[in-house]
């Protein structure tokens, strides 16, 4: 008999043809549909391969402790992975993160400690909070504790390397003419790009990027700011992590929410899907990008997670009149 294992679930998600955002652009938009990950997010890939570099370095052990700061879903791939090997975690999350998301990682047994959501420069910026915390535990702890880092430690970009760009190459048969998502470590933009290059050196790489990231104005005039405010979770920045250093970017988009949200509410009712408003920014990207590549292009962006994630938010009509959005009338 097979003994397959939830962590050999990880990776190798299909591409889905988006109909109606290829329709928009004149291109073949496809997504992958990383929310059928055993964690429902894309997260998962770096969570396996970080968990596995440290085992495999001797950083962390059977009963130690893996400690990271997180918007949720490197969380919720961290305690999956990490429960798998008997170790525990310990997550630092922002306040502002869905409940949903904080749910499943109490859910999965984590320690979840909860901080204001305060801009990077802070000292008590829940990455470098999680930092501290996992050094003050490291000094009372007999087992190993380890600090993830998934902003800075370039192993969660090797896993982007070495299978999402080897997949999509093989589900496109090479026939992949761009790429692009929105960055939060910068993990998969920057890694799925490295991977696709090695092979195909003309692909196209974009990046979109929500309201509030800087990084649509660094790669357009070298100005690392930002200016207005997203609901998105999990994406925008306002540095260049170790991860997102290194990453060749051909054309980079803004996407607003609004419109995020739109193909979000639209890809639910007409193509059966429900995603979370970061694919809703990366779809928008794909769009645009096809709008300017065309027409009749191969593009291929992340569908990071589902949009259950984000109920009390995007399917929330008290929240989504509070941010002053259009929605759906069926949307109660
Ligand atoms: N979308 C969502 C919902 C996420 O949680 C994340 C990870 N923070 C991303 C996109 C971005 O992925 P990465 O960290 O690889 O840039």
């Amino acid at each position: 008999m097979n003994k397959t294992s939830v962590i050999d679930l990880i990776g190798n998600t299909p591409l889905i043809y988006l109909k109606k955002p290829s329709e928009l652009s004149g291109c073949n938009i496809y997504g992958k549909a990383e929310f059928l990950n055993p964690g429902q997010s894309v997260k998962d890939r770096a969570a396996l391969y970080i968990i596995n570099d440290a085992l495999k370095k001797n950083l962390l052990e059977t009963d130690g402790t893996i400690v990271e700061g997180t918007a949720g879903n490197t969380g919720i791939g961290i305690a999956m992975v990490a429960n798998y090997y008997n170790i525990n975690t310990t997550i630092v999350i922002p306040k502002t993160q869905s409940e949903e998301k904080k749910s499943a990682l109490r859910n999965l047994g984590a320690n979840l400690i909860e901080v204001d959501a305060v801009p990077y420069a802070n000292p008590k910026n829940y990455v470098k909070y999680s930092q501290d915390v996992a050094i003050k535990l490291g000094k009372t702890s007999d087992k190993k504790v380890y600090w993830a880092n998934q902003f800075d430690n370039t192993i969660n970009k090797l896993s982007h390397i070495e299978t999402t760009a080897p997949e999509i190459l093989r589900q496109t048969k090479n026939n992949v003419d761009a790429f692009i998502c929105s960055v939060g470590t910068g993990g998969t933009l920057s890694g799925t790009a490295e991977g696709l290059k090695n092979k195909k050196k003309d692909v196209v790489i974009g990046l979109c990027d929500p309201q509030g990231s800087a990084l649509f104005n660094y790669i357009k005039n070298k100005e690392l700011s930002a200016s207005g405010e997203s609901i998105t979770e999990g994406i925008g920045t306002t540095r260049i992590t170790e991860n997102f250093k290194n990453a060749k970017i051909d054309e980079a988009f803004q996407i607003h929410d609004q419109y995020a949200l739109d193909i979000i509410y639209d890809l639910l009712k007409t193509e059966g899907l429900s995603l979370g408003p970061s694919s809703g920014i990366n779809i928008g990207g794909a769009i645009e990008l096809g709008k300017k590549i065309g027409p009749n292009k191969n593009i291929v962006t992340i569908l990071c997670d589902y949009g259950s994630r984000y109920s009390s938010k995007i399917y929330n009509k008290e929240f989504l009149n509070s941010k002053g959005f259009r929605f759906p009338d069926w949307i109660s």
